[in-house]
């Protein structure tokens, strides 16, 4: 009896095979394409929807509409994907190899919750067979054969009609720009809440069946193509060479995060952002564009020698910057570290994490307050006996979560945005929230250039310099990121502050006045590396003295070798 319901329910399974198998005879291309998108939205992206749900919040007519946006924001993006990919002789192959790579994913990903991403491929690629063979069990094997055999079987089977070559790839080229159409269409309407939402769940890319895995092959390859390349030195031969004096030098480097030039007051800004530092003796340059828009790209540019349009990204993690070759020259060198990470720009001196070593006063586990790291330098500043450069790379006013970056008593400007959803708040509420991040900041140089002065031995000083600015809603625009040709000022334009102490004013040989007069010029990060270099007496054949921002401010000229070679 069980055995006849067993061939009765094969040869039922078989019924529907073919029922489904004479659908798949004579389908048009359009179709197939069509049908591809469904399937993989509806069946192999399981572990994206359980994402999704679990982290979007309705509370808002507009979060609906973003919800309901997401699936034919996805959809479309499918769609362009196997409009392209989709021809006669190859779309079988295709297909197949698509949708049993995504059914693995996608069990993988919705049974452990695991992301795929470069460092995935990478175990792949270093996992056993015995290993491999952990995961095979019943669950999946059913899982295959249900997600993966049967629909690969049916592509297998099918007969898809093409139009002639002409007609087809007229029409999948109309569909394209449809699609593209589409596309922007969601994107533009609805660009503030797929900009923060993505920002707040960096992750959800990697749950994307298929292009997680496509495009995390293609990282990790190209990354093992880059880990056999050669370290390079930019110039072994460079020498701190001081002269005039017999002081330690100490500078301070702040590397600001996500502060834009516009919201300082000492910049302009109509609102007092800036209530300690208008009282130091600093110069502020308020016409300073970035490098890029985002931190990776910022962070090691700004320190590279090459400049922006020589820079090349891929390439920074294999060459040295300045602060290699302030190291390398004989200065004592210490990162300390507040945000995510130093882009490879501090690998190979000191660093101290501030997480990690997480100071109850200003830290909570995950975050600290920049504050932590003046008390830091303070105790550093005790113990400076040779030339030393302590940089400072925080936090500052990093999003969405601008209200987590300062503490209490800051919360100046209200009300206040307290949350990373900042799509659900006003503008009025996002910009106080972000404003609020600029008077920490600037109590925070303030801190530090008053404890540069508890030192007056020392030829010290203080450049306060910030990644890439941020958009506040200005014409719709959030956060930063944008394209570089395109990004408005708000990204671009960052805060550039100098402190130096006396010493530094009279050993540097520095007139201070023409410095302020200068403050209106316009410079960028590219000048950065020049400035340090001039400033910390560093001889080096890299050096380019018209791009070192104190060469027309200086009284005597620098020592000729520390002049363009
Ligand atoms: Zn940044």
């Amino acid at each position: 009896m069980a055995e006849q319901i067993f061939i009765w329910r094969i040869s039922l399974t078989r019924g529907k095979f073919k029922f489904l198998l004479l659908n798949f005879q004579n389908l048009s291309s359009l179709r197939l394409v069509v049908l591809s998108c469904l399937y993989f939205e509806i069946v192999l992206n399981f572990s994206l929807w359980r994402f999704a749900f679990s982290k979007i919040h309705i509370n808002s007519a507009i979060t609906l509409v973003f919800a309901v946006s997401l699936p034919a924001f996805i959809f479309f993006g499918l769609f362009s994907i196997f409009n392209a990919l989709i021809w006669p002789y190859f779309y079988k192959t295709i297909l197949i190899l698509l949708i049993t790579v995504s059914c693995v994913a996608n069990y993988v990903m919705f049974q452990y919750g695991v992301f795929i991403d470069s460092d995935m491929i990478r175990n792949l690629f270093q996992t056993n067979r015995r290993e491999a063979l952990d995961y095979v069990n019943l669950s999946g094997i059913l899982w295959y054969l249900i997600t993966g055999f049967f629909p690969s079987a049916l592509i297998f089977k099918s007969k898809v009609v093409f139009k002639p070559l002409f007609k087809e790839a007229r029409d999948r080229f109309i569909y394209a720009l449809i699609c593209l159409f589409a596309l922007s269409v969601l994107a533009a309407t609805l660009y503030k809440e797929y900009a923060v939402f993505g920002r707040n769940n960096r992750e959800v890319t990697r749950l994307i069946n298929p292009t997680n895995y496509i495009f995390s092959a293609w990282r990790y390859f190209r990354l093992q193509a880059l880990a056999n390349k050669e370290f390079s030195p930019i110039d072994p031969d460079a020498r701190l060479t001081p002269f005039e004096d017999d002081r330690f030098t100490v500078l301070v480097i702040i590397v600001g995060e996500t502060a834009r030039s516009m919201s300082f007051a000492l910049n302009g800004y109509n609102r007092p952002t800036n209530p300690r530092l208008i009282n130091q003796d600093i110069i502020s340059f308020n016409d300073v564009t970035a490098s890029g828009t985002s931190t990776a790209v910022s962070l090691p540019a700004m320190f590279s020698h090459l400049g922006r349009d020589k820079f090349i990204l891929n390439e920074a993690a294999f060459s040295e910057n300045i602060i290699d070759l302030i190291s390398n020259s004989g200065y004592k060198v210490i990162w300390l570290e507040n945000d995510n990470g130093c882009k490879s720009v501090c690998d190979r001196v000191n660093v101290r994490d501030m997480v990690t070593e997480n100071n109850l006063k200003y830290c909570d586990g995950s975050y600290c307050f920049d504050e932590v790291m003046i008390d830091s330098l303070e105790k550093l500043l005790d113990q400076v006996h040779e030339d030393t450069v302590i940089a400072l790379h925080a936090i500052g006013s990093h999003g969405p979560s601008y209200y987590k970056r300062y503490p209490f008593e800051f919360k100046i400007f209200q009300p206040t945005c307290d949350t990373s959803e900042i799509q659900n708040c006003s503008i009025n509420s996002i910009v106080n929230t972000y404003d609020n991040t600029i008077i920490y900041t600037d109590f925070i140089i303030n801190r530090a250039i008053d404890s540069l002065k508890k030192y007056p031995q020392f030829e010290s000083g203080l450049i306060y310099i910030s990644d890439h600015g941020e958009s506040l809603g200005e014409n719709g625009i959030y956060l930063h990121g944008l394209p570089f040709r395109l990004a408005p000022d708000e990204q671009i334009k960052v805060p550039l502050i100098v402190w130096m102490s006396d010493a530094m004013k009279v050993y540097d040989n520095i007139d201070y006045n023409c410095l302020i007069n200068r403050s209106a010029e316009s410079f960028s990060h590219d000048n950065l590396f020049h400035s340090l270099v001039g400033l910390l007496e560093i001889n080096t054949k890299l050096y380019e003295s018209n791009l070192d921002i104190f060469t027309p401010c200086r009284l005597k000229p620098l020592p000729k070798y520390l002049n363009d070679n």
